[in-house]
């Protein structure tokens, strides 16, 4: 894996956060390889900051489900781990963004090329609200394969379960709704290898990309309870706690923090 943007091994420490960092909008960037958790972290995300998301993956498999010309596309690509076609992502998402009325966001799986990321810069640049971190998801490869064994997931929603950590409530069936769930056309050992071969060769140069715009930060762990308090934390850090959902007592871990300096967050 490419070692770029400041490591996390442990966590961070909220010694920098302050209130007076409170009005700052959080426009964040999920990376990490398939199954790295991308979309549990975003979920909690968003239950625990005042956060709009859009994960590209869960728009392309409503998209499937609603049988729309894009859907029939990407259903294609999508069973055969390879990428959509960067237009089609590009249109997609850019109108996306277009609904997106809170002042926090998060995006998970889009960008996920070069072209998608400048692009995606553009786009924002014109808006004046350019993203300001990018986080990293490092999880061991040998852990992913398990975990997307395991997964299943609610279109509608995109709400995700793992059998063996985090299953529903009742078998087969979506907690919230009771609708069924269903296994990813994709989460399988053959075409896995295919997704993180493309992952390894159109995604991670994006590491690169954002570490030289020093934005980002790279948190590692086993799993995605490990991994979510370093997350929060940082968030807290750079962000202050106004965009913090009150009433809840942060899991941030108190370690020390190496990181890019707060001022580079705007
Ligand atoms: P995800 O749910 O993010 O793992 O995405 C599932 C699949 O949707 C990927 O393996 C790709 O086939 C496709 N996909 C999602 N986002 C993108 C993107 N930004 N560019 C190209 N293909 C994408």
């Amino acid at each position: 894996m490419i070692g770029l943007g400041r490591q996390f091994h442990g966590s961070t420490c909220a010694k920098n956060a302050s209130p007076t960092m409170g009005n700052m909008a959080m426009r964040i960037l999920l990376l990490g390889s398939p199954g790295s958790g991308k979309g549990t972290q975003s979920s909690r995300l968003q239950k625990n900051f005042n956060l709009g998301a859009i994960s590209s993956g869960d728009l392309l498999r409503r998209n499937i489900a609603n049988g729309t010309e894009i859907g029939k596309f990407a259903a294609k690509e999508i069973e055969r781990g390879a990428y959509v076609s960067d237009n089609i992502m590009i249109e997609l998402i850019t109108n996306e963004l277009r609904t997106i009325k809170r002042k926090n966001w998060l995006l998970d799986g889009f960008p996920r090329t070069i072209n998608q990321a400048i692009a995606l810069d553009d786009n924002l640049s014109l808006t004046g609200q350019p993203l300001n971190l990018v986080i990293n998801l490092q999880v061991p490869e040998e852990v992913i394969l398990q975990r997307i064994m395991d997964r299943w997931v609610h279109v509608p929603s995109g709400r995700v379960y793992n059998l063996s950590y985090n299953p529903p409530k009742r078998p087969g069936l979506d907690d919230v709704t009771g609708e069924k769930l269903s296994k990813r056309t994709d989460d399988n050992a053959e075409i896995f290898k295919i997704r993180l071969q493309k992952h390894r060769e159109l995604t991670e140069p994006l590491l690169e990309y954002y570490s030289k715009r020093n934005m980002l930060v790279t948190f590692t762990g086993s799993t995605s309870d490990e991994i979510y308090p370093k997350i929060e934390g940082e968030l807290l850090r750079r962000f202050g706690v106004e965009n913090f959902n009150q009433g809840r007592r942060p899991e941030i871990v108190n370690e020390e923090a190496n990181n890019i300096p707060l001022n580079d967050v705007n």
